[in-house]
This record gives structure tokens, C-alpha cells and sequence, in this order.
């Protein structure tokens, strides 16, 4: 079935999706790892994994190959990122038609950073495409693909205000998307006010809270340029107190019990499931999965 099919169908059942992604893997250990990773997740039938695209699509043929893999080989429908970064349009089509002859049906329709990296000015290919909504407008003309797009409860760095998130989001709908998924951010309030500004343009497609567990104290910077703002103070001294008290293994179990918090937050205010960022690692986002009652139950091992 198509993944916007299998969301209804959990949305009709009143059941959140559980979904995780992934990135190609670099070499042949980083491949192990993926893949010991993906043989998880799968035990959880997860509604989708998704397959990252490498800045300015720097892993363009290895994003359609693993998720050419996970269709061939897992019962886990993929979903792949694709991005408008220094590609013409008829590079995007190409790359597209190469997804639907590995058997991958959806795609997550990005814009991408700009070329210089995030935070310098957008730079369009002189044949390319300028926005992710033009690239859902694109994908709509080329057979029947579930479309998946970005969102920001923090804001995206270069919108002017939160309502300019919210209205984008919108368009995205009406051009065809049919799921959102979001960048990190660690308050539930975030995603509840841009899902309600969303609604307040006529938009109510699922936007699937996209999570991740900071599971050491030096993450702690990145986390923030992911997300757009700063790590609640609360939660770093939460982490900084772990740290102290039990070192590294307390702190990365005070990230996940973060994460989990954050998650039931989320469900309970209606969210539509989870999507988990796993960085080819399932330790803690099984761990969130299984606090949460996420996915299909595994039989415990004997
Ligand atoms: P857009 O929707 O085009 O938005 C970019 C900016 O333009 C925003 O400020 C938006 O408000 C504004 N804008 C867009 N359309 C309009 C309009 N019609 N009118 C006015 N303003 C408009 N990057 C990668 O390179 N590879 C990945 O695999 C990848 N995966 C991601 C997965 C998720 C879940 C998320 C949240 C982000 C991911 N990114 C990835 C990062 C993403 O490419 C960047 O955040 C990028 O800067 C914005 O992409 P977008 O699709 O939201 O762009």
C-alpha cells in the first residue's frame, strides 16, 4: 500500500506511527551497523524509515541505493529525501526516476541547504528549482509518489516569522503533500503552536514530530544548530546533573527519559506519531520506541 494509505489507515485506528531515519552509510562498518540497526527497527513494523540526502546531495547515488535496499529487502516501506541543491531540473527528474526503479514510492521533498551551508544566502541552480514547494509541485507531475515535506517548530533560520513557517507549510499541502515531518526542537509546545497556525491556513496534514535523544553533554551545540535554539536550560542541567552523578551512561539515560517525556507530551496533545532520528544507531530510539509503546510488540527474547 502506499505510505499515505498505511498513515491513514493508522490515523482512522487511532494508532500513532512510529517511523526512524537513517543515512547512507559511509564504508563497509558504518554499512554493518546500519543494517544491524535496520533488522531492529524492522522487528517494530515502523510505518516508514526514511533515507537522508547528503548536503547538496553529496550521497545522491548511495540515498537511492540504500533506500532501493530497504524496499528489496525489508518489509519497511523507505522514504527518500531528495533535495533542489545544485541540481538542474532535469538532474532531479533523473534522480527521481531512478527512486521509482528501485522500487521506492515516497519521497521527502527538501529544499536543502544553501551550497555554501546553512546560514548563507540560498543559491538557486540557474535550471533548478528554488523551493521545496516547487519540488512538490514537480513531483506531482511524475506518477503516483507519497510526498513528505519539512517543518520547523522552532522556525526555519530564513523565514521572517513563525506564521511564515506555518502559511509555507500549508502550500506544501495544497501542492500535493500528504505528511510533514519536523526538524529537532525540545518543547511540545513548539510543535502544538505550528500545527495550530498550520490549521489556521487550511492545513491538516499529519506533522510528524521528529525526535532525537541528546546522549552526551558534547552534543549539546549541535543539537542547538539543528534545532534553531537553545537547549532548554532545565534539560542541560538535567544532563549536567547525570553527568556528575553516574558520568556517561546517566546522561545518555537522561536524554532518552527527556525524549520519551517530550514524546508522551506530544501524543497526548495529538500528534500523529513519532519519527525517530536514530544516527544508524537503534540503541535510543528503540528504547524511546519501547517507553512509549510504539510499534509493533516484539516477542521478548528468550
Ligand atoms: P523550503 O520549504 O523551500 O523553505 C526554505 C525557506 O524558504 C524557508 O524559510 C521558507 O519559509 C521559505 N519559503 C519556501 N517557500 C516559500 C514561499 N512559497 N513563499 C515564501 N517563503 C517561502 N537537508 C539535506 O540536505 N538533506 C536531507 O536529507 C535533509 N533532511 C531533512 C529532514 C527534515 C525532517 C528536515 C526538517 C530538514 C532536512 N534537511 C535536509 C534540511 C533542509 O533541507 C533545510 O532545512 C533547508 O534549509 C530547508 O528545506 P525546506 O525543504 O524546508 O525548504
Amino acid at each position: 500500500p502506499a505510505l499515505r494509505d498505511v498513515l491513514a489507515d493508522l490515523r482512522a485506528a487511532g494508532r500513532p506511527s512510529l517511523s526512524f531515519e537513517i543515512s547512507p552509510p559511509r564504508d563497509e562498518d558504518a554499512a554493518r551497523l546500519l543494517w544491524d540497526s535496520l533488522r531492529r527497527v524492522e522487528a517494530l513494523e515502523p510505518a516508514f524509515v526514511s533515507v537522508t540526502y547528503g548536503a547538496g546531495g553529496s550521497t545522491r547515488d548511495r540515498t537511492v541505493r540504500v533506500a532501493g535496499e530497504v524496499a528489496a529487502t525489508t518489509t519497511v516501506p523507505p522514504v527518500a529525501h531528495l533535495t533542489c541543491v545544485s541540481a538542474s531540473r532535469a538532474e532531479v527528474r533523473q534522480v527521481v526516476g531512478e527512486l521509482v526503479d528501485a522500487g521506492v514510492r515516497s519521497v521527502l521533498a527538501l529544499r536543502g541547504d544553501p551550497p555554501g551551508g546553512p546560514g548563507s544566502p540560498w543559491q538557486q541552480h540557474p535550471d533548478g528549482l528554488g523551493t521545496a514547494l516547487e519540488l512538490v509541485e514537480m513531483l506531482r507531475g511524475m506518477g503516483d509518489l507519497t510526498v513528505g515535506v519539512a517543518a520547523f517548530p522552532n522556525g526555519h533560520p530564513e523565514s521572517a516569522d513563525a506564521d511564515a513557517d506555518a502559511r509555507v507549510l500549508a502550500l506544501k499541502a495544497r501542492a500535493g503533500a500528504s505528511f510533514a515531518v519536523t526538524q529537532l526542537f525540545f518543547e511540545a509546545a513548539r510543535w502544538t503552536e505550528l500545527v495550530d497556525r498550520a490549521a489556521g491556513h487550511g492545513c491538516d496534514m499529519p506533522v510528524l514530530p521528529g525526535l532525537m535523544s541528546i546522549t552526551s553533554l558534547r552534543q549539546v551545540e549541535r543539537f542547538e544548530r539543528l534545532s534553531g535554539a537553545p537547549v532548554p536550560a532545565a534539560l542541560v542541567a538535567r544532563l549536567e546533573d547525570a553527568h556528575r552523578t553516574g558520568g556517561d551512561e546517566a546522561v545518555r539515560r537522561a536524554g532518552v527519559e527527556h525524549t520519551v517525556g517530550l514524546g508522551g507530551e506530544l501524543l497526548a496533545a495529538g500528534a500523529p506519531g513519532l519519527h525517530l532520528y536514530t544516527l544508524n544507531r537503534s540503541r535510543a530510539a528503540l528504547e524511546v520506541a519501547d517507553a512509549l509503546g510504539l510499534g509493533a510488540a516484539v516477542p521478548a527474547a528468550s
